[in-house]
């Protein structure tokens, strides 16, 4: 009993080492302002930030953006794991019985959350499903929902979908830490007016285009085709499973012959090569695309969301 109780302190030091070394990239000055804070010390860590435990990147982001340096956040899914195949061993949960929230997508993405909630056994939990009240879109395709349930899970893919996770989360960090409500809401506020006025900007630009779709790695950019109007066509179905046979790889072939696609959109974790292969046969360019399932190259959520939706927007005027 003994042993188990030491193994799993060293574990849980190891973890929260972890959570420290990968949290800020350089997060200037922020922390100096107010030196009233308490004085409550008893170890030199800095204990007094809200504990996070977030399923995946974009969970990560959300909540980064919203508590910013009251939070310290641990992510359960590692980075370069393909987070629609993901059963986490028991050593991915241990933050969790000692988290104050945990934060996940919903819809299908994680579908162990709740045996993992349960066996964490944290009366304290504050439980957040982000994707709560969303206007979720249903799969069609009869074998996807057999294997992965009703809805397609890619709602923070989306301007739209990023707001309501974000508030979303807000609320879970305000009813775990209700003293700081007030910044945890400006920020979130701060976080939805640069959410709109990206919609803002590319909505407009996507208005004014007669092409309306584009070819990306997997079927992840549904809720943001829904928010423009556009239309997604993919080289691996929406959850990322497998290539596509020789058949669906010559109707993609003849589509995107048919429709003038000058780029195909390659994600790291959906066949990037299989994308290579399509773009050569059809003379297009491969451009990067993110999914935000995990670190990339790493820019934040704005700054990927940026990148993609300027990228398919040339890609709809070439
Ligand atoms: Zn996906």
């Amino acid at each position: 009993m003994k042993k188990w109780t030491v193994m799993l302190l060293s574990l849980l030091t190891i973890v929260s080492l972890a959570a420290c070394g990968s949290n800020n990239p350089a997060s200037t000055s922020a922390g100096t302002g107010t030196s009233a804070g308490s004085s409550d010390q008893t170890s030199t860590q800095e204990t007094s930030k809200l504990q996070v435990s977030v399923t995946f990147d974009a969970m990560k982001e959300f909540v980064e953006a919203v508590g910013q340096d009251k939070v310290e956040i641990s992510t359960i899914i590692p980075d370069g794991t393909e987070p629609h195949d993901f059963e986490p061993k028991a050593q991915d949960l241990v933050g969790l019985s000692t988290a104050k929230v945990f934060v996940y997508n919903g819809l299908g993405m994680e579908a162990w959350v709740d045996k993992a909630v349960n066996a964490a056994n944290n009366a304290e939990l504050v439980t957040v499903e982000a994707s709560k009240g969303a206007d979720a879109i249903e799969n069609t395709d009869p074998g996807e929902i057999e294997e992965h349930g009703q809805y397609d899970p890619h709602l923070w893919i989306s301007l739209k979908g990023a707001e309501l996770e974000a508030k979303n989360i807000k609320d879970g960090l305000i009813q775990a830490d209700p003293a700081n409500k007030d910044f945890y809401q400006t920020n979130c506020d701060d976080f939805v007016a640069q959410l709109e006025s990206l919609y803002n900007e590319y909505n407009k630009k996507f208005q004014s285009v007669d092409k309306k779709s584009f070819v990306t790695g997997h079927a992840a950019f549904g809720y943001l085709c829904r928010d423009f109007g556009l239309k997604q066509n993919s080289v691996e179905d929406v959850f990322a499973e497998g290539e596509p046979t020789a058949q669906q790889l010559s109707e993609l072939v003849e589509y995107c012959r048919a429709n003038n696609v000058a780029i195909i959109f390659a994600e790291e974790m959906a066949s990037p090569d299989v994308s290579q292969t399509l773009a050569k046969e059809v003379g297009a360019e491969v451009e990067t695309i993110y999914t935000i399932e995990s670190a990339e190259d790493g820019m934040t959520y704005l700054e990927r969301m940026q990148s993609n939706l300027a990228k398919i927007y040339e890609s709809l005027t070439k």
